[in-house]
C-alpha cells in the first residue's frame, strides 16, 4: 500500500541536490560514445553543401533536406551516443515542413535535446569520403561551422577527409559518405 504523502511536504529537487553535496555523496562521470554514416548520390542542379559550407563543385547532393551528408552523420552520431534513437526518427523525410532545411538547423536541435538529456558534448571526429570536389580549404571552416552549432570549442572538433581511392560508388563519382564518432559525459549522483 503506497502511503499518501503531501507534495508539499517532499523535498524539491534542487533541495535534495543541495543536501547530497553538503553530505559529500560521490559523484561519478559517465561517458557514451556513439557512430554516425550518411550516404548521398550527387545530382546536378543543386548546391554541395558539407559541414553547412557550400562547397564549390559540378554537383550537389540529393536529399529531402539539403542533403549535408556531414552533418546527418554528426546528428546520428549525437543521437547514438545519447540512446536517443536516429536522424530519421526525428525529422522524417516524409514531413513537408523538413523539405528543402538547412542542416544546421537539424544540427541545433539535435544538439538541444542531447544537452535537455543531461549531457555535455566532449568531441566530434568525422570523416569525408568523396573521391571529388578536394576538400582541403573547407576543412576549417566545417570546423568553426560544427562548432559554433554544438556550442563546443573548436578545438573539439577534428575533420579529415579522403577519397576512396577510385574504387566503389563513391570512386564513380556516384555520391558520398561520411562518418561522425562523439563522446558525450554527464555527471552523475552515484545513489
Ligand atoms: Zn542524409
Amino acid at each position: 500500500m503506497a502511503l499518501a504523502v503531501s507534495p508539499s511536504r517532499l523535498p524539491s529537487k534542487r533541495a535534495l541536490k543541495v543536501k547530497a553535496t553538503q553530505m559529500n555523496e560521490p559523484l561519478q562521470l559517465k561517458f557514451r560514445v556513439g557512430i554516425g554514416h550518411d550516404v548521398h548520390r550527387f545530382i546536378v542542379g543543386r548546391k554541395l553543401v558539407l559541414g553547412g559550407i557550400e562547397v564549390s563543385h559540378t554537383h550537389g547532393l540529393e536529399g529531402h533536406s539539403d542533403a549535408d551528408v556531414v552533418l546527418h552523420a554528426i546528428c546520428d552520431a549525437l543521437l547514438g551516443a545519447a540512446g536517443l534513437g536516429d536522424i530519421g526518427e526525428h525529422f522524417p523525410n516524409t514531413d513537408a515542413q523538413y523539405q528543402g532545411i538547412a542542416s544546421g538547423v537539424l544540427l541545433k536541435q539535435v544538439e538541444q535535446k542531447v544537452r535537455a538529456a543531461g549531457w555535455s558534448i566532449e568531441n566530434v571526429d568525422v570523416i569525408i569520403l568523396a573521391q571529388e570536389p578536394k576538400l582541403q580549404e573547407y576543412k576549417p571552416k566545417m570546423k568553426y561551422h560544427i562548432a559554433g552549432e554544438l556550442n563546443i570549442d573548436p578545438a573539439s572538433v577534428n575533420i579529415k577527409a579522403g577519397t576512396n581511392e577510385g574504387l566503389g560508388f563513391i570512386g564513380a563519382k556516384e555520391g558520398m559518405a561520411a562518418y561522425a564518432v562523439v563522446l558525450l559525459n554527464k555527471t552523475e549522483n552515484i545513489l
